[in-house]
């Protein structure tokens, strides 16, 4: 009887042994969590958003938005909550109908890219001073990131966080990428940046009806806030090909600030943003939008070099834009820049940036900005643009 008792004891012992020993070295593989984006944790589906094509542009964006300051909140870089906001992105891309062999979940580690990542890579051009600039403003971010004990930011062990890139093929090779950060400060983040995920998660549900000439990146870039750092790693991870492809990228990052809703569309050439035939058309479209939905989307050419992930793009070339919502023409004066814009911003970076918040200050104002920036963002895809040359 004891004897018996002993061998089962010992049995239970090994086999919780081994449970702790499978489990960690599991765990490890992760780089010390589980996998979290195996498609099998994904098998259950949840309803997609009912769409067609007489759903106004920008309610379902506006749903997501709620969504992501609800429940999503403090999706700050490398944390947990940052984490669970990816999930949630390739939930919804699922429940849209799209499959693993077009989401790519793309992880990183904190280590992988460097202090400062966009004027330390690549063959630059563009002088450090305007990049310094705008890299400035995120630099308290980034600091308080890293080894400060006294500031709990549910940091994962890790370090870890990921992009989620969503590719549509199209007939022809060239690409459009089109970015949004869904990572936060510490707040709901509801303009920035879950507007613009919200932007990409129904233009993306929008084209799943909708024939597209060029191919569409959709890429959800995390760690935005800590320094640019997941779309860094992207833009390193990109192969020569992908670059030559690339016709240009579309960045969406705080459409909620104001009324006042901005495109800023260039390439760098000589300390300025150069305007080419693409930025030509982009002007084309901005008028035939105006004019269809009776709004005023402005350009603002200089603003690409604004701190946001489209700048990544700049060094290697590209030509960009950087789409924003801001409370700028009643503190416009001459030689305003988009540094003083920011910090006049009332939102941004604070408790405020709320869905509730923002709804209750200014009704309506959410759902005209995302349906403006919506069909703005699908005539951008749909146009036609001439040979890739700047
Ligand atoms: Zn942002």
């Amino acid at each position: 009887m004891t004897k018996k008792l002993n061998g089962a004891i010992i049995l239970i012992v090994a086999v919780t042994l081994l449970a702790v020993i499978v489990g960690v070295v599991g765990g490890m593989r992760g780089g010390g969590d589980i996998d979290r984006f195996a498609p099998d944790n994904f098998a259950e589906l949840r309803q997609p958003h009912g769409l067609d094509a007489t759903t106004a542009h920008g309610q379902v964006s506006v749903e997501h938005i709620r969504h992501m300051s609800d429940y999503l909140y403090n999706r700050f870089p490398f944390s947990y909550k940052e984490m669970f906001a990816a999930e949630w992105i390739v939930e919804e891309l699922l429940a849209m109908g799209y499959t693993w062999e077009h989401i790519e979940v793309q992880e990183f580690a904190f280590a992988d890219v460097d202090f400062f990542p966009v004027p330390m890579h690549g063959a630059s051009e563009i002088p450090d001073s305007v990049l310094m600039d705008s890299m400035a403003l995120m630099m308290p971010i980034y600091f308080l990131l890293d080894e400060t004990p006294f500031v709990n930011f549910n940091t994962r062990a890790s370090r870890q966080s990921q992009n989620v890139i969503l590719t549509i093929p199209g007939q022809s090779e060239n690409t459009i990428i089109v970015g949004a950060h869904y990572d936060s400060v510490l707040y709901p983040g509801a303009s920035d940046n879950a507007s613009g995920t919200a932007l990409l998660l129904e233009s993306a549900q929008r084209m799943k009806t909708i024939d597209n000439y060029y191919t569409i990146v959709y890429v959800f870039f995390g760690a935005e806030e800590a320094g640019l750092i997941g779309v860094t790693y992207y833009v390193n991870s990109l192969t020569e090909q992908d670059h030559d492809n690339l016709l240009f990228m579309l960045n969406a990052d705080v459409l909620l600030e104001g009324p006042d809703l901005f495109y800023m569309g260039g390439y760098y050439r000589d300390g300025q943003s150069g305007s080419n035939h693409i930025t030509e058309t982009w002007d084309e479209v901005a008028r035939d939008v105006n004019a269809q939905l009776d709004v005023n989307l402005m350009p603002w050419p200089e603003g690409v070099f604004g701190p946001s992930d489209q700048l990544a793009f700049l060094p290697h070339g590209h030509t960009a834009m950087f789409m924003i919502g801001l409370d700028a023409l009643q503190y416009w004066h001459d030689g305003a820049t988009l540094e003083y814009m920011l910090g006049m911003a009332r939102v941004l970076h604070s408790p405020r940036d709320d869905f509730h918040y923002i709804n209750e200050n200014w009704p309506g104002k959410m759902e005209q900005n995302m349906m403006v920036f919506s069909v703005f963002l699908e005539e951008l895809l749909l146009a036609e643009y001439a040979v890739h040359t700047n």
